[in-house]
């Protein structure tokens, strides 16, 4: 049993309670209990780990619900979408070996747990071996592979089947695979239809990069005469089961597509904004009724793996576009990087209530991030988490239950190998296909 007592906790629930000098109460993987006040049990104080979390934020891990493990980054940051795929994604993505993929995963989830990441949605190449990275270090992972038409080299549905059957469920349940589409592009109506069957047969999710920039869509009025999203719904690869990334150039009849279907987005803000590919719809989105969640993409777009600069991005981006202080408000910018996420994967995480799967973070707040902070005000909490915090001021990750960092030294994993062998990862990738030469 693990007690989080006189934290400010901020639980995310259906009337967003925050308890100032509160507890969470953790039982194996569950929370039990969330609170005001301290929680003391004389039975059950003896068998207790007890974290005092005085001057901390206790909250809902964040869930970052589009990302890619970076082998590389910093490489080619001035070249538009398609051209870095082309350039250094793909070919990385392809000379990739066993060890280079399970460094690549442990740094990229060495980076989220430090930043308070406690789920990541992400499609990658080599499943077995992100999900041994996974399984060390102890995050929840929803894994997908890069699948695309063969002449592409890259997955196959039947190399998504692979990986599905080899490591779903593993890691207490904590990892499991869903079915990845590369993008429209590398695809074809035939292939979305065999993902969406593939999908329906294995009883698991989707997860896709649709709409992500114009020249998708432009390849997609080319090559098969219909919209991006249009394609997707003929092909019957959207429903409640799927999150699609991305979707900045949505039209009126896509974002009616996406909510008929019960499609859940991941907006992207920073990585849209670095590769020069626009704003998504945001608050036309929400109007529509659709889940939207965040994601930080990949370090290759993003440069790293803080979600607090994507909640920060995904106010301000739409605020400077629309001229409007009023849009994206913090607590529902929180709300997207937590619950809309957990919900987009059908997860029992995002908010802080008795029965919860326990992923919680704790964020210090004695620092020049959080000051002044004004005693007993919410609101300013809720400002300061989305506004002024980054991930260097999370404290504690705990998923399942499990401490993985406590006093920002992670706990399941030697921090300073993952660095070495990530750095000799990228050089083995780049080696292979002649990169820098
Ligand atoms: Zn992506």
């Amino acid at each position: 049993m693990l007690v989080i007592n006189n934290g400010t906790v901020v639980t995310m629930d259906d009337a967003r309670s925050v308890h100032f000098g509160g507890h969470v109460v953790i039982d194996g993987t569950r929370i039990t209990a969330v609170g005001p006040g301290s929680w003391s049990s004389p039975s059950a104080a003896a068998a207790a780990e007890v974290i005092d979390a005085t001057g901390m934020i206790v909250m809902p891990g964040l869930i970052d619900l589009h990302y890619h493990t970076a082998v590389g980054k910093g490489l080619c940051d001035h070249l538009a979408l398609w051209e870095s795929l082309e350039e250094f994604w793909y070919p990385s993505i392809r000379a990739l070996d066993a060890d280079s993929a399970y460094w690549a995963a442990a740094a990229s989830y060495l980076e989220s747990v430090k930043n308070g990441v406690t789920t990541v949605n992400d499609m990658y190449r080599r499943l077995p071996d992100l999900a041994r990275a996974a399984a060390d270090i102890g995050i929840r992972a929803v894994l997908s592979n890069d699948v695309a038409l063969p002449e592409h080299n890259l997955d196959t549905l039947q190399d998504n089947k692979d990986a599905f059957d080899a490591v779903h469920g593993l890691g207490g349940g904590r990892i499991q695979v869903h079915v990845g589409i590369e993008w429209l592009p590398l695809a074809s109506p035939e292939l979305l239809r065999d993902a969406r069957a593939l999908a329906d047969e294995l009883g698991t999710g989707i997860h896709v990069h649709l709409n992500e920039s114009l020249t998708e869509v432009e390849n997609s009025k080319e090559r098969f005469g219909r919209r991006p999203t249009e394609v997707a719904y003929d092909a019957g690869l959207l429903g409640p089961d799927c999150v699609a990334a991305h979707c900045v150039w949505l039209s009126d009849t896509e974002i009616a597509l996406m909510r008929e279907t019960g499609t859940h987005i991941s907006h992207n803000p920073s990585s849209n904004a670095k590769l020069g590919n626009g704003i998504a719809r945001v608050p036309e989105m929400l109007s529509a009724g659709i889940n939207v969640g965040l994601g930080h993409d990949a370090a290759e777009s993003s440069n790293n793996c803080d979600l607090f600069e994507v909640m920060k991005f995904a106010s301000l981006i739409h605020r400077a576009a629309r001229v409007d202080a009023s849009l994206q408000q913090a607590p529902d910018v929180l709300t997207m990087a937590t619950r809309n996420g957990a919900a987009a994967l059908g997860h029992e995480t995002g908010y802080l209530a008795p029965g919860r799967k326990a992923d919680v973070i704790l964020v210090d707040t004695r620092n020049v991030m959080f000051t002044p902070l004004a005693p007993g005000n919410a609101d300013q909490i809720y400002s300061h988490l989305v506004f002024a915090a980054n991930g260097s001021a999370v404290d504690t990750t705990i998923v399942d239950g499990q401490v993985l960092m406590r006093g920002r030294t992670v706990l399941t994993m030697d921090e300073a190998l993952v660095l070495r062998e990530a750095n000799r990862a990228l050089t083995r990738v780049t080696d292979a296909i002649g990169w820098g030469r």
